[in-house]
């Protein structure tokens, strides 16, 4: 995204990336607050898969369906990344399959090594994944900002996508429909939790709802998970670099949704320095969406490990849901994206009845909102 606007604003983009199109470790659901802002993700001819229909499992085995009344787009990620890569290549880029062994932002131009060779650039744009290595002036995302995820790309189909929370659990079990298979995954805190506790909850489920995940192939890899700390302090820009995507620990800590902060990201980075102004990036980021990924980073812990009148959060949801059309619209919005979370407390404030008006408040309500939250940004665009 970020090497196509550069490239369309006339720059030479050399891009680079080890696997290129792979199929990288994903549900690959796109919400439709992704669809409004890129419509290409839905105008197109490559395979995906719309579903419309979301079921959510409590821990005591609670189930309820919300409707969404906009799909989530699902990809898998060969064709997804193959796409991206292709819009940017039609843009101008020359894109290579290469490893970036290393980068030295210390020289008046910042310079990158590949294949040995070490090379000068005006402006360096680290993208490479929540495990990237290359870290000019800033640090490495710690333990806690991190979640472990495992899972199978099943041979199977479904229309409908699961979600199933577990009792004391930072995180919850996934099955994503694609064109002609499932991501069944399970994403876990990395301070909390343990690589096999993932993977014995992850088959539990998997035999509990049929995947047959004998001659599925497997996955892990890890997955941003970003404190209030991480957003405010972490240096995500320097003199002629930045950052974007997981790199940056663009990913909201509740739902785990990243593609699109890693779309959008880039788009906003590759603007502002082909605008000349790439200082403008974290205000753009910051008036976009990082004060929602701080609002969800306030209430995760809540929201998984927390209870409501002698119930965890998660069952006393999925117990409303089955009762009440007005939560599940709300729900549903916020699951496609439509509903942010700053907003949400005067929705239900307005439209929800007491004891659910309450335990919403009391989620949202986990930590009073610092005054960042509050202040108000310059707009983006
Ligand atoms: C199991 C799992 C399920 C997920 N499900 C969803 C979902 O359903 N919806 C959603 O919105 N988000 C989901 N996410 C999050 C989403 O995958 C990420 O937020 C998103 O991929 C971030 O994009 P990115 O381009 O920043 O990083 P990545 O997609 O990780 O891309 C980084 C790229 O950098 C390349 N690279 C790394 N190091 C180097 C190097 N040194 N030199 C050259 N190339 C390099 C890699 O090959 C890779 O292609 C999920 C994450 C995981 C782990």
């Amino acid at each position: 995204m970020c090497g196509e606007q550069l490239a369309r604003a006339g720059h030479k983009v050399n891009l680079f990336d080890e696997h290129l199109a792979w199929e990288k470790p994903c549900g690959g659901g796109l919400t439709h607050k992704a669809i409004q802002c890129f419509p290409f993700l839905l105008d197109n001819s490559y395979p995906k898969k719309l579903v419309n229909s979301v079921e959510l499992i409590s821990s005591e085995e609670h189930r309820a369906t919300l409707d969404m009344p906009h799909p989530i787009v699902i990809y898998s990620r060969t064709v997804l990344n193959g796409m991206l890569l292709d819009r940017a290549r039609d843009a101008g880029c020359n894109v290579q399959r290469s490893r970036v062994m290393g980068v030295d932002t210390t020289t008046a131009k910042p310079r990158y090594c590949v294949e040995g060779d070490w090379q000068e650039a005006d402006f360096l744009v680290l993208a490479a994944g929540a495990r990237n290595q290359l870290l000019p002036e800033t640090r490495a995302l710690q333990r806690d900002e991190l979640e472990m995820t495992q899972g199978y790309f099943v041979p199977q189909t479904s229309d409908s996508i699961t979600i199933k929370f577990l009792p004391h659990f930072e995180g919850y079990i996934w099955s994503f429909p694609r064109c002609d298979h499932l991501s069944v995954g399970i994403c876990g805190s990395m301070a909390t939790h343990t690589s096999n506790e993932l993977r014995s909850h992850l088959h539990q489920f998997a035999s509990a709802e049929k995947f047959a995940t004998e001659n599925a192939k497997f996955y892990s890899h890890v997955l941003p998970s970003p404190q209030v700390r991480t957003l405010s302090d972490r240096a995500v820009i320097g003199k002629n670099w930045a950052m974007c995507g997981d790199a940056a620990a663009w990913v909201d800590p509740l739902t785990g949704e990243g593609l699109f902060y890693a779309m959008r990201s880039g788009e906003l980075l590759g603007r502002s320095i082909a605008e000349g102004c790439p200082e403008l990036y974290p205000s753009r980021v910051r008036a976009s969406f990082s004060l929602e990924l701080e609002f969800a980073a306030r209430i995760v812990r809540r929201f998984y490990r927390g209870s409501f009148l002698g119930c965890s959060v998660t069952t006393r949801m999925v117990q409303f849901l089955q009762r009440n059309a007005v939560f599940r619209q709300l729900l549903s919005d916020l699951f496609c994206g439509t509903q942010d979370y700053s907003s949400l407390k005067q929705r239900v404030l307005g439209h929800l009845g007491g004891t659910l008006s309450q335990f919403v408040t009391s989620v949202l309500n986990f930590e009073k909102p610092t005054p960042k939250l509050r202040r108000a940004v310059p707009a983006a665009d």
